[in-house]
């Protein structure tokens, strides 16, 4: 398998943080990153109402911003939604989309997170497409189902082109600010299998895919995980607040 990829850390900060603490930990992660980044690629993806503060904080650092889900619309009567070309104006990079949280929450079906994935690839950005399993579908011994699913309906949408520049973040359930973790084993298992997915597809497709890990990684387990041959990199929430924290899991992405 190729490990051309360079690894991707992203911070999700979900609903947290106000502009005083944003500032810090943007200033203190740009400060940081740009000594380690060496070989990673490093993103925070940041409330709404903070893209325009990330902007001014983040350009010209190593450290790329994104948005943490985009509509499916480019524009229009969609109250409270914000389009990807309006991400585009603040110089995102990353949009993530189908967050299990939106999944759960927001009962966003696999087609809906493939609309908006194609959205945020026509807008300029890179989607950050979060698939996983719940702990109760794992235990049924249907994740690899699961996630075929959620994966299959964002690779019928694309074309080969746009389905080259996404990424991929494994992030089960059951991992997700709990402190449980995958272990590297199970998460290598499950990344082989989205990238053999994606080679069902286009073999070279898959070879350039990130798959990123997502699910209570924090600076002590970040290096077996990202060791795996198929993990390239994660997607940071809890670990991602604190900016030393952050840091030495970009460093542990370093290998
Ligand atoms: C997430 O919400 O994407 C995530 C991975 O959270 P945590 O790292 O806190 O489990």
């Amino acid at each position: 398998m190729s490990r051309e990829r360079a690894k991707l850390v992203v911070g999700n900060w979900k609903m947290h943080g106000r502009i005083g603490d944003n500032a810090t930990l943007l200033t203190e992660v740009a400060a940081g990153a740009s000594a380690l980044q060496k070989g990673v690629r490093v993103g925070v993806c940041v409330p709404c109402p903070y893209l325009a503060q990330s902007q001014a904080l983040l350009s010209g650092s190593v450290v790329q911003w994104g948005i943490q889900d985009v509509s499916a619309h480019a524009g229009g009567a969609f109250t409270g939604e914000v389009a990807a070309e309006m991400a585009a104006d603040f110089g995102v990079t990353y949009a993530i989309v189908g967050h299990s949280e939106r999944r759960a929450y927001h009962r966003e079906s696999p087609e809906l997170v493939a609309s908006k994935a194609q959205r945020a690839i026509e807008a300029g950005l890179t989607p950050i497409v979060c698939v996983g399993e719940t702990l109760e579908e794992r235990q049924a011994g249907t994740t690899e189902q699961i996630i075929g699913t959620q994966l299959e309906a964002v690779l019928q949408i694309l074309t080969e082109e746009q389905a080259a520049g996404i990424v991929v973040a494994y992030e089960p359930v059951w991992a997700i600010g709990t402190g449980k973790t995958a272990t590297p084993q199970q998460a290598e298992e499950v990344h082989a299998h989205i990238r053999a997915r994606i080679a069902g597809r286009d073999a070279k497709i898959a070879a350039l895919v990130r798959i990123q890990y997502g699910g209570s990684v924090k600076a002590a387990n970040a290096a077996e995980l990202f060791s795996m041959p198929n993990v390239d990199g994660g997607l940071i929430g809890g670990a991602s607040l604190k900016a030393e924290e952050f840091l030495a899991i970009v460093a542990a992405a370093r290998g």
